[in-house]
């Protein structure tokens, strides 16, 4: 998606650790004309798979997320990190090591919000190694929820994550794909 990788090279920065920081329009402020374009493409990518509800993880895949389920006109629910007071009803659990933040969490959903005849299209903002989507991909098998696919808003093929999810199966779409951020430089898949 060329506005995105566009926006990346003006407002990314890279830092240490081969982290991209893209936080004036992702990951702390949010750009809403940037992810109501990133929700029609996802919506269009993933229009004819029947996909009845979006899944995704607090907190920057929401954004993304919504603008998909409010494209495709099926509810989000978003995964909890930290299960809250209010939520006393059965859930589904999942281990998520951060790679960002180099510790596991727990992700949470109640069971309420997904079931057997689900087909669940699975959006998040980054993908690296895969714990995040692994996750999800958990809950939804404990669900016993079918997988649509796999949306990513940007996605670094060096690192595990998008082998994985091939590897394993599922259509996987990336609006973004960095091949390197070496040199502190952004390079995309397919670029010279
Ligand atoms: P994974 O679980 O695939 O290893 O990592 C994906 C998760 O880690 C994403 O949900 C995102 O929160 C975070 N993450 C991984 N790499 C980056 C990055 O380069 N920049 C930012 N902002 N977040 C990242």
């Amino acid at each position: 998606m060329k506005l995105l990788e566009d926006r990346i090279r003006s407002d990314g920065e890279v830092l240490p650790g081969n982290v991209l920081k893209i936080n004036s329009f992702l990951n702390h402020q949010v750009d809403p004309e940037l992810m109501k374009k990133v929700g029609e493409e996802f919506s269009h990518l993933f229009k004819d798979s029947g996909i009845t509800k979006v899944l995704t993880c607090e907190a920057s895949g929401i954004a993304p997320g919504v603008m998909t389920a409010y494209e495709l006109h099926v509810p989000l629910v978003f995964a909890r990190k930290k299960k809250p007071a209010t939520l006393n009803d059965a859930v589904y659990w999942a281990d998520v090591y951060s790679y960002t933040k180099k510790v596991t969490n727990q992700i949470c959903v109640e069971q309420k919000f997904l079931h057997k005849d689900d087909c669940l299209l699975i959006i998040d903002d980054f993908l690296a190694n895969g714990e995040a989507v692994k996750g999800m991909i958990n809950i939804a098998n404990q669900a016993g929820a079918q997988i649509a696919g796999v949306g990513i808003v940007v996605a670094k093929t060096f690192q595990g994550g998008s082998k994985w999810i091939k590897d394993h199966g599922y259509h996987l779409e990336a609006l973004a794909e960095i091949a390197s951020l070496a040199n502190n430089q952004v390079h995309f898949v397919g670029e010279k």
